[in-house]
């Protein structure tokens, strides 16, 4: 979580568009059916951090109104100070000298989790534990895991958030009952961004962008990529039209860094297959819809597709340790074969 969201109120109610899913739960916890351990999946930016800091309040508060936290009793007090006894909030530890986050959840984090989960609760009622993000635990965190996912202590509620939840091990994923959060409708996603966008045209391109995860588009606004869309494709067809080097052009966006540029890359590229395939009343980045059909002339949608496919093996590669600035020299050079065929 970043310092913004730690210093954010506390979210007592989830996102309109997850009120399906909540009503679920609610209705299975009225049951006193709730299965003790959820697995909550879904893309990045729908928001599955806020429903499960909602849901976890709503199991917490000790006078929920209509199936929602109240935000008020000793309670949701703790919850809002951020020190509640009976919540646990399980992540990848950020190192505190370098700043940098742990790249696993790792397993003695998993042992402290076990420990608490097998007390019983400070204040009465539930003990939540939510584990996010979960495809980060590593073998040994996951098969520590195992038993108090199956036998969790009494009325202890195990929530695992993931972006991925096929990277998770398939003994993890049979002990939970996958939820998967919904991408809200186009209506509901531009009902929260527009007002935060201020321009209902910015904010539809931003949610097309983002394949209609709200938070993910909020983000993406200020993400130095997002505004550097229409140079990049500039200097793409000044390549295509050997105006200039690749050398020269990719010193200019060793800046940037290789990590953005793959991901602006990538995006761009999205485009320009679907305009060289004819289709160019659907691409994405509405904005920059001429330029992409221009260029997109230049090429096959094969060709295309291959250049993408480089990006996307890069991506990987950056994971690793590879230096930035020479994968941005390749790709640009890479860029300038595709041209020269
Ligand atoms: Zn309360």
């Amino acid at each position: 979580m970043s310092e913004a969201e730690v210093r954010a109120p506390y979210p007592f109610r989830a996102y309109a568009w997850q009120q399906s899913l909540w009503q679920s739960l609610e209705e299975l916890l009225v049951q006193q059916r709730l299965p003790h351990a959820l697995l909550l999946s879904g893309a990045d930016g729908l928001g599955k951090e806020r429903f499960a800091k909602a849901f976890a309040a709503r199991l917490l508060c000790h006078q929920p109104r209509d199936g929602v936290a109240c935000g008020q009793c000793k309670s949701c007090s703790l919850l809002a100070a951020g020190t509640h006894p009976d919540l646990m909030w399980l992540t990848t530890l950020t190192d505190e000298k370098t700043g940098k986050t742990a790249k696993a959840i790792r397993v003695d984090q998993v042992r402290e989790l076990v420990g608490f989960a097998e007390k019983s609760a400070q204040m009465g009622g539930w003990r939540v534990v939510v584990l996010s993000p979960a495809h980060l635990l590593n073998v040994q965190a996951a098969n520590a895991l195992l038993k108090t996912l199956e036998e969790p202590g009494r009325d202890t509620a195990l929530m695992l958030l993931t972006s991925q939840p096929l990277s998770l091990a398939p003994t993890l994923r049979s002990r939970c009952q996958q939820r998967p959060l919904p991408i809200p409708a186009e209506a509901d996603a531009l009902a929260w961004l527009v007002p935060q966008v201020g321009d209902e045209q910015k904010a539809r391109l931003l949610l097309a962008l983002s394949r209609g995860a709200p938070l993910a588009a909020l983000a993406l606004r200020e993400a130095e990529w997002f505004s550097q869309r229409e140079p990049l494709l500039k200097d793409l067809m000044q390549l295509t039209q050997q105006r200039q080097t690749a050398l020269v052009t990719a010193q200019r966006w060793h800046s940037l860094g290789a990590e953005s540029l793959l991901v602006a890359l990538l995006s761009l590229l999205d485009d320009l297959v679907v305009a060289a395939s004819g289709a160019a009343t659907v691409v994405k980045h509405r904005d920059l819809a001429p330029i992409i059909e221009r260029m997109s002339a230049h090429f096959q949608p094969a060709a295309l597709l291959r250049f993408r496919q480089g990006l996307a093996d890069r991506q990987r590669l950056l994971a690793g340790n590879v230096q930035g600035n020479a994968l941005i020299d390749a790709t640009f050079s890479d860029w300038v074969a595709l041209t020269s065929r």
